[in-house]
């Protein structure tokens, strides 16, 4: 791995020294994922019980996006997405990969091209900090799929305190670090924070691509008591630990915008914040309000999610952009400013959002945006300032109004047959291109009681969370 990147460092040098391409240093990008974040429990979105102050300054100095979605309601289709830029749909990636170290046949195809393999092609470095799940079988591995970094683990979660990662389940593996087990100490937000800031450190002189997916706060619900007791004014148990790990998320991100100011390399780098999915409320106390649903639907609870774009001194500062975006446009855009080639063979799906964020282009980005799960249902296309859901088989498909309606309390479907009919039809389009899924879920593999995955369950002490991970 060290000559490839010998080699990656020499080409970028010469690249440099030819100046065909750049007069300046091209951006750098750190991409920051949240994990099950609900809509509202950021402060700029009006979360009065969690401060949020480094992701409310990374909002303030950048673009906030209050339609932004996710290509999914849950975790790894949407990371798939977002590392291809295309809709996981097309290869067929639509469910969780449930977390078979030894089965190479469920992960992020090995055909698809990642955002970390055309950036490290164009010369950047690329780090994955944290959480994978792509795929837990050697192809899969992030190494294997364009990132020369990372730390973290391969699976959909992980415990949070260092005593509990000595076994072999998902959530209990030890963190590695660039295919090796290590020896970590400290709380798991703080270690994935104390990465990124060294990994911005190390790499400042060069192009580098980031790519921070934290882990929280998705549960199981565990955070330092220290900071779990700073929330008291917080009556419910599980919204303090909530509290807590949502603070510590802020606290590690702020780090890492220190440190990019630190190494004088803030003004130039393009910073991404996003959560994955919208917030399991049963879960883990998340609010997606005043959105309709959580995770696992297509309502907006589950797929519109805090969203910012920060690049200092190229997009403005504290615009706040109301135009449906996604998490499919990361791909393209960074691709696009990088300067880095796109298969041609495989059409993005999402767009160089740059333009519309400046204000250049004031047409909306997207004609439409589509979601579909479990290879059929519930399925929704959002089409204008309208959004049609088909939540069931047994159920008429319901027609929103986003613009005047972003709850989903008003059914049109009655009122706009027309557009019911447009969007049906622009799902049923859709869906000719899409591939059936080429797995099935965790959850569907376990309904068996005795599976595998009950069996090898961890002793539980009382707070052990439960082998059915929601993810
Ligand atoms: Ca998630």
């Amino acid at each position: 791995m060290s000559s490839i990147r010998t080699l990656l460092a020499l080409e970028w040098t010469l690249w440099i020294l030819t100046g065909s391409v750049w007069a300046a240093q091209p951006p750098n990008f750190v991409v920051i994922l949240a994990d099950d974040l609900g809509y509202a429990d950021v402060g700029f979105h009006g979360c009065k019980d969690i401060p949020t102050p480094h992701l409310d300054r990374l909002a303030a100095g950048g673009v906030r996006c209050a339609a932004g979605y996710v290509s999914h309601s849950f975790c790894s289709p949407t990371r798939a997405g977002l590392m291809t830029g295309r809709y996981q749909h097309r290869y067929g990636h639509e469910h969780n990969p449930p977390y078979a170290p030894d089965d190479a046949t469920i992960g992020l195809p090995p055909s698809e091209m990642t955002i970390a393999d055309m950036l490290s092609r164009r010369g950047y470095v690329t780090g994955l900090i944290g959480k994978w799940h792509l795929g837990a079988a050697p192809p899969f591995h992030p190494m294997r799929r364009g990132f020369h970094e990372f730390f973290g683990f391969l699976g959909g979660g992980h415990r949070y305190f260092p005593e509990a990662w000595t076994g072999t389940t998902e959530y209990t593996t030890p963190l590695e670090r660039n295919g090796q087990p290590v020896r970590e100490t400290e709380y798991l937000t703080t270690a994935l924070g104390r990465e990124a800031s060294q990994f911005v450190e190390r790499h400042a002189a060069r192009p580098f691509f980031l790519y921070l997916a934290f882990n929280a706060p998705h549960t199981p619900m565990e955070a330092p008591a220290d900071v779990i007791a700073r929330f008291s004014h917080i009556a419910d148990e599980k919204r303090r630990i909530y509290a807590a790990m949502v603070s510590v998320m802020d606290q590690e991100i702020g780090r890492v915008l220190d440190t990019l100011r630190r190494c004088g390399v803030e003004s130039n780098t393009l910073v991404w914040f996003m959560s994955d999915n919208g917030g399991p409320t049963p879960a883990n106390t998340a609010s997606n309000q005043p959105l309709r649903g959580t995770k696992g639907t297509v309502y907006e609870g589950g797929i519109r999610v805090p969203f910012v774009v920060s690049w200092p001194g190229r997009l403005p500062a504290g615009k706040v952009y109301p135009h449906p975006v996604s998490s499919l446009d990361v791909a393209p855009t960074l691709a696009a400013l990088a300067g880095a080639e796109w298969p041609a063979d495989r059409p993005a799906d999402g767009v160089n959002l740059i333009p519309y964020l400046t204000g250049e282009q004031s047409d909306p980005p997207h004609a439409t945006l589509i979601w579909r799960q479990n290879g059929s249902l519930p399925w929704a296309v959002r089409l204008g300032r309208y959004k049609l859901v088909q939540a069931d088989a047994q159920t008429a498909p319901e027609l929103y109004d986003l613009e005047a309606d972003v709850s989903e309390q008003n059914g049109l479907s009655a009122q706009r047959a027309d557009e019911v009919r447009r969007a049906r039809e622009i799902f049923e389009n859709w869906q000719k291109a899409m591939s059936e899924p080429r797995w099935q879920g965790p959850k569907s593999r376990r309904t068996d009681a005795r599976s595998p995955a009950r069996q090898t369950r961890p002793m539980s002490r009382s707070a052990e969370p439960r082998a059915n991970f929601p993810q």
